[in-house]
């Protein structure tokens, strides 16, 4: 925690990657109502994460690609330069490929592997330093129902997710003993624009697989987020939020 001086309050100190529109935007918001001081990460999409900037106190926008270790460092370096401390990791920033193997390049494979799951891997890295020293720190990986189930012509994608959940219990593992919690949030579909190819034949076909028949909302990942980081007693796990997709 650390004193906010414009407000005399204390606050925690979060990091939300890819969070210039989509989930990780719904996050950055309800963690900033939440009175969390917030680097919000982007990479493309500058004048999104601006706009977040100016409508929510205490959020703080920071150029990364996240693909990228020299970039995930200067993120960190930023927040703890700024800020002092890192209470709050929240790998999200993730990209999706639907294309069968056959098609799938060697590029391809590693650009989804470096942006989902390499990101974490660096960031978590870096910020577990800090973490440790402080002897407390929350690490949430935005997965997916694909990481557990597997999705057809997403194979890279897939094991991207596959490898956060694998990644979550692992540091679970590592880190309790330095009172560092890890989990992942393993979402279903949700609405944002890596779905705004499908067309309203193709969503509803998707709904009759999901128990409530319909997507989630941005706010249903979100308030995961701050529902894990309210209970000091959950860590390693893999919350699905999923509409019963999954079952
Ligand atoms: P989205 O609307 O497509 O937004 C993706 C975000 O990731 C953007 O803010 C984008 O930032 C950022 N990003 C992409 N590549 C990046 C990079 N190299 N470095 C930094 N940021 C990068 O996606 P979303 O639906 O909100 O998904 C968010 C997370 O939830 C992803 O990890 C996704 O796999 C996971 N998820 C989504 C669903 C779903 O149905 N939507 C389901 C399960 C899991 P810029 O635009 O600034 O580049």
């Amino acid at each position: 925690m650390v004193e906010n001086q414009e407000k005399n309050i204390q606050t925690k100190i979060a990091i939300v990657t890819g969070a210039s529109r989509g989930i990780g935007a719904e996050i950055v918001k309800t963690l900033s109502k939440n009175n969390y001081t917030v680097v919000l990460n982007y990479n493309k999409s500058k004048n999104l994460a601006e706009k977040i900037a100016n409508e929510f106190a205490n959020v703080y926008t920071f150029k990364t690609d996240v693909s990228k270790y020299d970039e995930v460092q200067h993120l960190i370096d930023f927040t703890i330069n700024k800020f002092g401390r890192i209470d709050l990791l929240v790998n999200n920033a993730g990209i999706d490929l639907i294309k069968p193997i056959n098609d799938t390049s060697l590029e391809d494979f590693d650009n989804v592997l470096k942006t989902n799951l390499y990101s974490a891997f660096y960031s978590s890295k870096e910020a577990s330093k800090y973490m440790i020293n402080q002897k407390s720190g929350h690490i949430i990986n935005i997965s997916s129902i694909w990481g557990l189930i597997g999705a057809s012509c997403e194979m890279a994608y897939s094991v991207s997710k596959a490898g956060l959940d694998a990644m979550t219990k692992s540091l679970a593992k590592e880190l309790g003993l330095s009172n560092i919690r890890v989990n992942s949030i393993a979402p279903g579909i949700i609405e944002t624009e890596m779905n705004s190819f499908l067309s309203e034949d193709e969503k509803n076909e998707l709904y009759k697989e999901i128990p409530l028949g319909k997507m989630g909302s941005t706010n249903e990942v979100a308030s995961c987020v701050l529902f894990l980081e309210n209970n000091l007693y959950i860590t390693g796990q893999i919350l699905q939020v999923n509409g019963g997709w999954n079952m």
